[in-house]
């Protein structure tokens, strides 16, 4: 295998520590596949490994989800063949190559391109997961959203509004406001005003039942006053940093509130919850309800630019790295 990499960190620091090194990947082991990359989705969580921000063990491949097609697989696997098209989550996918357990890759539909696998399948998981899993959304309720234009906003507030839920979203530009009207917001917040306030404006006091808070330090507090009683505080990223302690106290002062800090992985460590997952995500895309939305393309060799990119607010939707 010429010419394979993949690029690694060997200290925590900026976008400036992530090196291309040349890749060794070795023959696909019992129950494994080697994969060809052609797309791999960059997530907010690849700048949090590399910060250090989550603990990972030196040296470390970041990336956190791919696509590509099967080279190799190694005794045992059945359901999986050579020339077979799929996408995974997995740790190590900033790479030519990926190898790792069959099982949980998932085979392509032919509607389904590599890049939009890489484009949606964590975000859109992530998705699923805030809308179907920790409690149901349902019709008439209100939701506040959060970076309603980034990569898990641009598919939360369709697949919500789908849903029948307004979505108030919140963000920081005219041209990202723009964007998010268009994939189905009802209203729009920019960050810069009080959020909470613009939020019992335009709910005529009452506030929202959710809110969808992938901001974290800088939101938090907003968040929690924009919420009814009974509301659900449910805080799933640290975009601008961890978000402080919040006293029990402080839930029941404001109304009896639900906060939860959800991660994607534990809704899908088995195989039942990413085949219902993968299921709910591909029949949305195929329906048309949710669409790839790739707001930006880097080759992987220059992802450092892509981290300074996404960190810095650059980015809309989906950022894709090409092998
Ligand atoms: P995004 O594309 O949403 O990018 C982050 C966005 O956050 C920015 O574009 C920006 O949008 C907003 N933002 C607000 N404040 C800051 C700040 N200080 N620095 C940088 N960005 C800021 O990223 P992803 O879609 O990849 O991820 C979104 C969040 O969801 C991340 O926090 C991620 O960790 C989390 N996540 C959590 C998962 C889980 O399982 N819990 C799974 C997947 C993602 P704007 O300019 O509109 O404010």
């Amino acid at each position: 295998m010429t010419d394979a990499y993949s690029i690694n960190i060997h200290e925590h620091g900026g976008p400036e520590v992530l090196k291309v090194e040349p890749l060794e990947i070795g023959e696909a082991g019992p129950g494994e596949a080697v994969v060809r990359q052609t797309a791999i989705g960059l997530n907010f969580i690849d700048t949090y490994h590399r910060t250090g921000l989550y603990p990972v063990k030196l040296p470390f491949t970041p990336g956190s989800e791919g696509a590509g097609v099967v080279e190799a697989v190694g005794d045992g696997v059945e359901d999986l063949k050579a020339g077979d098209r799929v996408a995974y989550l997995g740790a190590g996918a900033y790479a030519s190559h990926f190898k790792g357990p069959a099982a949980r890759m998932l085979k392509l539909p032919d509607s389904i391109s590599e890049e939009t696998a890489a484009a949606v399948l964590l975000k859109g998981l992530t998705a699923w997961m805030l809308l179907f899993e920790i409690r149901r959304a349902s019709p008439g309720e209100t939701a506040l959203v959060w970076a309603a234009a980034g990569g898990v906003g641009s598919l939360l507030v369709p697949w919500a509004s789908s849903l029948g839920v307004r979505v108030i979203g919140v963000t920081s530009t005219a041209e990202k406001a723009e964007l998010a009207r268009a994939k189905g917001a009802d209203a729009i917040i920019l960050s810069s005003e009080d959020v909470a306030a613009r939020t019992r404006e335009l709910t005529g006091g009452a506030g929202v039942d959710v809110s969808y808070d992938s901001v974290g330090k800088d939101s938090a507090e907003a968040s929690l006053n924009a919420l009814k009683p009974r509301g659900w505080f449910i805080t799933y990223g640290n975009a601008s940093g961890p978000v402080e302690p919040v006293p029990p106290g402080i839930l029941n002062a404001k109304g009896s509130l639900v906060m939860t800090r959800p991660g994607l992985f534990h809704f899908i460590a088995d195989a039942d919850g990413l085949r219902r997952g993968a299921a709910a995500l591909f029949g949305a895309l195929r329906a048309g309800t949710l669409k790839a939305d790739i707001g930006q393309r880097f080759a992987l060799k220059d992802v450092a630019e892509a981290h300074r990119a996404l960190e810095g607010r650059g980015t809309t939707g989906a950022t894709v790295l090409e092998p």
